[in-house]
């Protein structure tokens, strides 16, 4: 209410405030208000909005004069969040970029990158929770029931990697001032670096190198790429200022959050994902915020997180698809965290074994083809006496065909076999199925019947455990029915094999031996994956079966095989960068074997093929991803894909496929002139027509697409941006034709 008694006194400034508005809303910048003091750009205010009440950002000075809103007609703003400092100037600078690169409203890019706590509390709940950040970061003398409190709350402040940890005291005991790090903090010692991570540290922190660039850690798996991060982290940490580290799934990398932990136990670390409570992932924020946290450990979100000490960011497996959000604002955080670096003058470290063709693009030399925007820094050996397995392709085509009405095995002989030798030696083994379930679809022998969704253009999948057909799309299950639904027959059989059905059929095949699994439906509870892995860990496995999930990150130290069942489907996909996913996926898996020097030497990958000649396996067998990379890219140019071209994929979903494909093929109209005019300066735009996408229907709703390409970047951002507010347009008179949705999505990951 102060803001009404100053207007008596006389002149209120005008600031144009960030408040969440969805690009759809046709609202696109700031909104102006009125404020009875100059809040700083960046400060976090509450303001009125319709009927309601909203949290916002103060983006700056509003502006006046003519085409703007009198100030008789202006709301003042309710009141600031006291004792939160400004978001820093960088913070927005990457927000507005965010918002313009991926065409986004302002609004609703800066409020979708905040805690979600904050978005909806007031002054008051915000003090109450300020208060007691207050007593976590500064727990008061040491009295025995206060200090209990303090160090649970602590505890619940820093999660630390696993649950022994969560029960212990705080790691940090004294509080961290904004200035500086903790006095005298003890980080473990570092690993006496290896010659290869020798040369990459070297590089990496020497900052005669100004501005710091982008630096691709090309590491194979298991060459101590961590270790490089942390010895990394330690030397910006000891200059005071605060590192980001970036990892594709947190709950998937488990070792590395241990790591971190135990490296910097006297630092103050914080984690930031959506698995987070909001009470948590606010306190998180805000401690990274006041400088308080050391180190931020999080997922693509974090990317956004206000650090005023900025000293260091890593993303760790940069090639992963998780770093894309799949929906809102489809931002890709690998490459804003590029970005940030460029902004805040700090270095990037961009880790993989098998880095995205895009990265590896950036860091080849220009005269060798590339951009030379990034540095490349390889490690190509494991540490130690850490091998990689030999890779052994199976060429289906010649094993014995099964007899009539029969199948084939899940694993073909000489696997089977290779696997009953690791159990009788103790060792265990890792089979790779990417298809979870237990039968991909159910089949009426009799009158041709398949378990289709009723709502979507797929089937459903058979879950042998809970008996249901359940639709991957949509979710929708059913109990699997007794008899064809549509001829009475009894006999409906499964088709094709999930990794439900592989564990059955291992455990039939390899008698008495311990066949385990991991996919998204066992490890469904919160728990269940670090059960599951603790098993294997422990030895309680013989033969694990797995999804993707199982590929990554783990260091399994008894796996000697690794095999994939049913890896061909890849080679022929339609997407054009499945075989970039497939090679870094069974890359990945190899590098869950021959991680213990001991069994290194008997460590193989097993790969059952119908195309043993492809050179995806070709490389896969010679471990040479530099050798893929360049035929990739090769393909790449000649198909004019990026990273030679720029893509931006128009999508609209709705009640009928005509009315999405009504809606793209106006957008086309609406912007062919803007592309006319692009293209005569050099643009190089291409606008291909609408089609179904690959699930035509979801959950009742038809789907289209349309793929917009571009040789320059430039052009296609401004063909997006002039287009958007026809698009806008067209979106509501498409609306009582039955358009319920549509995105554009930059730079999209699959087509
Ligand atoms: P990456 O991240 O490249 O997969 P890691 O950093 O996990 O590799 O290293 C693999 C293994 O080697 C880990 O067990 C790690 O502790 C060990 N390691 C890494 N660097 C060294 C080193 N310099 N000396 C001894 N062991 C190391
Ligand atoms: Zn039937
Ligand atoms: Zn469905």
């Amino acid at each position: 209410m102060s803001a009404l008694h100053a207007t008596e006194g006389g002149v209120l400034s005008r600031l144009a405030v960030l408040v969440e508005a969805p690009q759809h809303s046709g609202l696109i910048g700031p909104l102006d208000y009125l404020a009875d003091q100059p809040w700083p750009a960046g400060t976090l205010v509450r303001v009125p909005l319709g009927r309601r009440v909203v949290t916002g950002v103060v983006w700056g000075p509003g502006a006046e004069g003519e085409g703007c809103l009198p100030r008789e007609q202006l709301k003042p703003i309710t009141e600031a969040l006291p004792d939160l400092p400004p978001l820093p100037a960088h913070w927005l600078q990457l927000v507005r970029f965010a918002a313009q690169y991926y065409q986004r409203a302002l609004g609703e890019m800066a409020m979708m990158v905040l805690p979600p706590e904050l978005r909806q509390i007031d002054a008051v709940q915000w003090g109450r929770r300020f208060k007691r950040l207050n007593k976590v970061l500064n727990p008061p003398p040491p009295k025995p029931p206060s200090k209990r409190r303090a160090a649970q709350a602590a505890a619940e402040a820093v999660p630390a990697a696993d649950a022994d940890h969560a029960s212990e005291p705080a790691p940090v005991s004294a509080p961290a001032s904004a200035s500086g790090p903790l006095p005298g903090s003890a980080d473990t010692a570092a690993l006496a670096a290896t010659p290869e991570q020798a040369q990459a540290l070297a590089a990496l922190l020497d900052d005669t190198v100004q501005p710091p660039p982008t630096s691709l850690l090309w590491g194979s798996t298991g060459s101590g790429k961590t270790e490089v991060y942390l010895q990394h982290a330690q030397a910006v940490l000891a200059t005071g200022r605060q590192v980001l580290m970036m990892v594709p799934e947190i709950n998937l990398t488990p070792q590395l959050e241990a790591r971190v932990a135990e490296r910097f136990a006297g630092r103050r670390i914080v984690s930031l994902h959506s698995g987070l409570t909001p009470a948590q992932r606010l306190q998180h924020w805000v401690m990274a915020h006041l400088g308080e946290a050391d180190i931020v450990l999080g997922t693509r979100l974090a990317v956004f997180t206000p650090l005023p000490r900025l000293g260091l960011i890593v993303v760790d497996e940069e090639h992963d698809p998780s770093y894309k959000q799949q929906d809102g604002a489809r931002y890709s955080a690998r490459d804003l965290a590029v970005y940030r670096g460029h902004l805040e003058k700090v270095p990037v470290v961009l880790g993989s074994a098998t880095p995205s063709l895009e990265s590896w693009f950036n860091a080849q030399p220009v005269g060798q083809g590339g951009t030379g925007r990034y540095r490349l820094l390889p490690m190509p050996s494991r540490v130690g006496q850490g091998r990689m397995p030999k890779v052994r392709l199976i060429d289906m085509g010649t094993l014995p065909k099964p007899a009539p009405g029969e199948e084939a095995p899940a694993l073909a002989r000489p696997l089977l076999e290779a696997v009953a030798e690791r159990i009788e030696r103790g060792e265990q083994s890792l089979i790779l199925l990417n298809r979870r379930g237990y039968a991909p679809v159910l089949h009426c022998t009799d009158c041709g019947w398949k378990s289709g969704c009723p709502h979507c253009s797929a089937w459903r999948v058979f879950h042998k455990a809970d008996r249901t057909l359940r639709c991957h799309h949509c979710g929708f299950a059913e109990r699997v029915p007794r008899a064809c639904p549509d001829c009475g027959n009894q006999d409906i059989a499964p088709v094709g094999r999930g990794t439900e059905r592989l564990e059955e059929q291992l455990a039939e095949a390899l008698p008495g031996a311990r066949v385990g699994r991991i996919d998204a439906d066992v490890t469904r509870h919160k728990g269940a994956l670090e059960e599951k892995l603790a098993s294997v860990h422990a030895g309680e496995v013989d033969v694990l079966v797995g999804t993707q999930m199982v590929a990554k990150g783990h260091d399994f130290r008894r796996i000697t095989l690794v095999a994939a069942a049913n890896p061909d489907a890849a080679l022929f996909a339609s997407d054009f960068r499945a075989a970039e996913r497939q090679f870094a996926l069974l890359l990945q898996a190899a590098g869950r074997a021959g991680r213990d020097a001991a069994v290194a030497g008997h460590s193989e990958m097993w790969v059952q093929t119908w195309h043993p000649t492809h050179p995806l396996y070709d490389a896969l067998r010679r471990y040479d991803f530099e050798a893929f990379a360049q035929a990739q890219l090769k393909e790449r140019q000649a198909a004019g894909l990026p990273p030679y071209s720029h893509l931006a994929m128009l999508r609209a979903e709705a009640k009928t496929q005509g009315a999405a494909q009504t809606f793209l093929d106006q957008a086309a109209a609406a912007m062919e002139a803007a592309a006319a005019q692009l293209n005569d300066q050099g643009g190089g735009l291409l606008l291909y027509p609408a089609v179904p996408t690959a699930v035509q229907r979801v959950a009742n709703v038809e789907r289209a697409q349309m793929l917009i390409e571009a040789q320059q970047r430039p052009a296609l951002l401004k063909l997006l941006q002039q287009a958007t507010p026809a698009w806008l347009a067209l979106a509501q008179q498409n609306r009582p034709n039955g358009l319920i949705r549509w995105a554009v999505d930059v730079d999209p990951l699959a087509i």
